[in-house]
């Protein structure tokens, strides 16, 4: 660890989780550390790892509930450098670069593969450690590689030594520093139009608000998670500043400074009402941090 890059690295004690997740619950963490490279970014993971203080990178905080009762540092890959570098169809991607990007990126040289995700508010590092996927199109489909840094040292894993699936991967406790893509070229004019056709879907079936997308995954062999909970005649139903959409019950939106107490509570309420209705366990989507569930 270089104390020196670690003076140099933005750091807020006592962040507002507003400030590090889409939920934007009230609370705080310990602290967040805001790296600008890939240098800063090692260092500040070596640094909390030799303290042995609990931490969790975070890149756009999209499918985060961070419990603020819980002691927590945040490394957040939001300003570290957003780059794209291309050699013919592949692109060398660093984890922070957001999928919009990617997409425009890609759209303007008429490389094909991210006009589907590209309204998934993610990172790329988040993206590839959740296997973002919508419309039947997942991060994973034009992947080559990623480096990651594992046991304090930076390394290839190819997409066969992956293990993706729905919306998760076996990429746990690393830290993704950059992605390889190879696409394919496409007509400009075809990746606008499936760019404009999707993110209409999207605005059409999803509310719009503070939340992290879906709450739960959609039970195999079975209705969706949204209509299971709708049929518990939960829609609306609201725990102070938190509340079941109104529009797709597997939403649920932070509308008026929810705390962690009152969106758990909600999540809570539908997988018990679920249970006892139909005695289906819905599994959540969300990643929930809390001492409450890690123990
Ligand atoms: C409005 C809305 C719509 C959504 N729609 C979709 C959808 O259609 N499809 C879909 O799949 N998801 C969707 N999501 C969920 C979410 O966007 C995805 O799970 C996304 O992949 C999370 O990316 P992120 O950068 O925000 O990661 P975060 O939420 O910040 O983190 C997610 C996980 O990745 C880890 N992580 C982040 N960066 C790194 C890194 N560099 N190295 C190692 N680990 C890292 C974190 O520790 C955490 O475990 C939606 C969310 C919202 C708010």
């Amino acid at each position: 660890m270089n104390k020196n890059l670690l003076l140099k690295t933005e750091f807020v004690l006592d962040e507002d989780i507003k400030n590090i997740t889409t939920f934007k619950n009230v609370g705080k963490v310990a602290g967040a550390f805001y790296p600008k490279n890939q240098g800063e970014l090692i260092n500040t993971v070596k640094f909390l790892k030799s303290y042995k203080f609990p931490f969790l990178i975070v890149g756009n905080g999209s499918n985060l509930l961070i419990d603020d009762k819980t002691p927590l540092f945040v490394i957040s890959t939001k300003f570290v450098e957003h780059k794209i570098s291309r050699k013919n169809n592949v692109l060398n991607v660093s984890c922070s670069t957001t999928l919009s990007e990617l997409y425009h990126y890609c759209c303007n040289r008429s490389l094909g593969g991210f006009e589907k995700i590209a309204g998934i508010p993610a990172t790329v590092g988040g993206a590839i450690k959740n296997n973002a996927s919508s419309f039947g199109q997942s991060i994973f489909d034009y992947l080559e590689s990623i480096k990651v840094i594992k046991n304090d040292k930076i390394i290839t894993l190819y997409k066969d030594e992956i293990d993706y699936y729905h919306h998760s991967t076996n990429l746990k406790n690393l830290l993704i520093l950059s992605a390889k893509f190879n696409l394919k070229h496409r007509k400009k004019c075809e990746i606008i139009n499936d760019y404009i056709y999707y993110s209409k879907l999207r605005r059409l079936s999803q509310p719009l608000g503070l939340c992290c997308g879906s709450v739960f995954k959609n039970p195999p062999n079975c209705k969706g998670a949204g209509s299971l909970i709708e049929q518990c005649r939960l829609k609306g139903f609201s725990i102070n500043g938190a509340e079941i959409s109104t529009q797709h019950a597997n939403f649920i939106l932070n509308k008026d400074n929810a705390t962690f107490d009152d969106i758990y509570n909600l999540i809570k309420l539908c997988k018990n009402k679920v249970l006892f209705k139909y005695g289906i366990k819905l599994e959540e989507e969300v990643e929930i941090i809390s001492k409450k569930i890690l123990g």
